[in-house]
């Protein structure tokens, strides 16, 4: 029976509170007073509570009223991970101006770029990266101020029109109290830049309404299940997708926050955790793989870790289980993207299913979100089903997913990334019927060999199980007979001793003949990119180059 017609449409009796950062933040200082932000000074910490952040946010809000900033008006950050870009993070959408945090490990042409294109009028840097950032500054054409902090504000030279202050100085002249405004939730409250591992940097500018509806994704306990009784350890940059969203779902249940600043190293990680006892930490693999290592060397009890969320890269199975078997410490895989806020997919093994199956969901790239809608795409642009198997170009909706990018000239940005409201993720996958997904690989990434694909990161992951390895990254490279073919470039272990066909033979129970890699190079490092993911194109450049001393093992014949 219907309700009502399309003429006569009946509202809710509720009320229309719009969603805001600023009343967060409100509930933040007063409920959540004690929670507390603490920084690794590399021997201790520097402790806020959240009260005090709340009055320090109210200070830089007032400050940066003084200087001119309105709102709508961005204002970056360059910045380690600190209590002070934790108070920046709060005060500057809570005021109604939008917070950029700006990648620090961009080349420098791209941070011009990003700087400008996002029109930042102010930005705050550390005193630490003062070397990095000043070379930039007479490039940045809307900055009119800097705000140094954590360091001598009288080290940076200032280009014509931008005037430098001490960021101690500005908020000791400073009120406490700011009537935080309560903005449309649809403006735009923080930008971020995609990292750009897949080409130029792209803007997304999220907005209150999808900042908290995120922030309580993240605080559900089938979500990251962030809660109060938590003290997180971020060790993701605030600058990569935002943290993951934890700085603001931290704000709304009042988790501590155990802040790395410029020590990111896996000593000096696993020295703050044996001083603070995190039960809650963020980082890409490629951080737990370092980890792990120093843990060999140095063993160190970290069973007060309850959850370790790890994504922006496949997580391998092999490190997964060794933090299980050897550490006792549960690592749970997730996926996202810069695009949805980031957190799309968590990977928890449903309660209902038996052991011995609990494994391959924790490897999966997890369930979406109730509120994440999911398709597969073939490559005709059939939707395909989620049975499991059939494999797709991921694509995905919801309320903190991107509808565009940012263009501040109103010519759309790679508007083939959005297709009839869906974002195109460029992931290739699969979908079980009850909603987990499994990554096969990035569509750029995925090897084409003789008409058939091969995965590059299951070859990875295979790879990186065997004990002489420490990582591995895997390219396709052009081959005459095939089209394609894998390339894998292995460091490995101080001493250890494996070879190219010792390797190789490791993985023939596990992949088809024609799929096992006969190209294998010794390197000392995968380079890396700015969010520290494994950069695959430096490797197809220096193959391309020659700069790769490539073994050759015999090739698969032709069938
Ligand atoms: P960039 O696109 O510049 O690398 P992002 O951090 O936004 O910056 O990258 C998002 C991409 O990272 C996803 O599209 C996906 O390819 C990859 N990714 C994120 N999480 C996972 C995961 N758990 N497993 C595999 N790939 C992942």
């Amino acid at each position: 029976m219907a309700i009502c017609d399309h003429d006569e449409r009946m509202l809710s009796t509720m009320q229309d509170e719009p969603l805001s950062l600023a009343t967060i933040l409100r509930h933040a200082m007063t409920s959540k007073a004690d929670a507390e932000v603490a920084t690794w000074t590399g021997s201790e910490v520097r402790r806020m509570t959240f009260g005090e952040m709340g009055r320090q946010a109210g200070r830089l809000a007032n400050a940066l009223r003084e200087l001119g900033v309105e709102q709508t008006d961005r204002v970056g950050t360059f910045m380690w991970n600190n209590n002070e870009h934790f108070v920046a993070y709060n005060a500057i959408p809570a005021m109604g101006s939008v917070l950029h945090a700006l990648n620090i490990r961009l080349f420098p042409e791209q941070l011009t770029f990003v700087a400008n294109h996002a029109e930042d009028k102010v930005v705050i840097v550390d005193g630490s990266l003062l070397p990095l950032f000043g070379p930039l500054l007479p490039g940045l054409k809307s900055v009119q101020h800097v705000i140094v902090a954590n360091g001598d504000a009288s080290a940076l030279e200032a280009p014509a029109g931008v005037s430098v202050h001490s960021y101690d100085d500005l908020l000791a002249a400073q009120s406490e109290d700011f009537d935080f405004p309560v903005v449309d939730e649809r403006m735009a409250a923080a930008m971020c830049y995609t990292s750009g591992t897949t080409g130029d940097p792209k803007g997304v500018a999220y907005s209150h309404r999808s900042s908290v509806l995120h922030s309580m994704q993240v605080c559900t306990s089938d979500g990251m299940g962030l809660s109060e009784r938590d003290n997180t350890l971020v060790i993701v940059p605030m600058f990569h997708a935002n943290a993951w969203g934890l700085p603001y779902a931290a704000l709304m249940c009042g988790a501590s926050l155990l802040m790395p600043d410029r020590f990111l190293q896996p000593e000096p990680i696993l020295a703050m955790m044996q001083a603070e006892q995190p039960t809650f930490a963020a980082a890409v693999p490629t951080i737990w793989t370092g980890v792990l290592g120093q843990l060999a060397a140095h063993p160190q009890d970290i069973t007060h870790l309850r959850s370790v969320i790890v994504g922006g890269s496949a997580v391998p199975p092999a490190m997964m289980k060794a933090f299980d078997d050897k550490h006792g410490v549960p690592i749970l895989h997730a996926w996202g993207m810069t695009e949805t806020s980031p957190l799309g997919s968590v990977a928890h093994p449903p309660s209902r299913v038996p052991q011995d199956e609990v494994w391959d969901y924790r490897i999966s790239q997890g369930q979406f979100a109730a509120s994440v809608q999911a398709r597969l795409l073939d490559d005709d642009g059939n939707v395909m089903p989620h049975d499991g198997e059939s494999l797709g170009e991921l694509e995905v909706k919801g309320p903190w997913i991107a509808s565009s990018y940012y263009s501040a000239d109103g010519v759309a940005v790679e508007p083939e990334k959005f297709h009839h409201g869906w974002l195109r993720t460029g992931d290739v996958g699969k979908i079980t019927a009850n909603g987990y997904l499994t990554l096969v690989d990035r569509s750029k990434d995925v090897i084409k060999s003789g008409g058939e694909w091969i995965s590059s990161v299951d070859l990875e992951n295979a790879v990186m199980s065997h004990s002489d390895v420490v990582e591995a990254a895997v390219i396709g490279v052009p081959d005459d007979a095939w089209d394609e073919r894998p390339l894998v470039a292995v460091v490995l272990h101080e001493g250890a001793s494996a070879d190219a066909e010792a390797l190789r033979a490791s993985l023939a129970t596990t992949f088809a003949k024609w799929q096992l890699p006969e190209r294998w190079v010794f390197i000392s490092e995968v380079p890396k990119t700015s969010v520290g993911k494994f950069d695959k194109k430096v490797i197809r450049a220096q193959y391309a180059d020659g700069q790769l001393d490539v073994v050759t093992l015999a090739g698969p014949t032709r069938p």
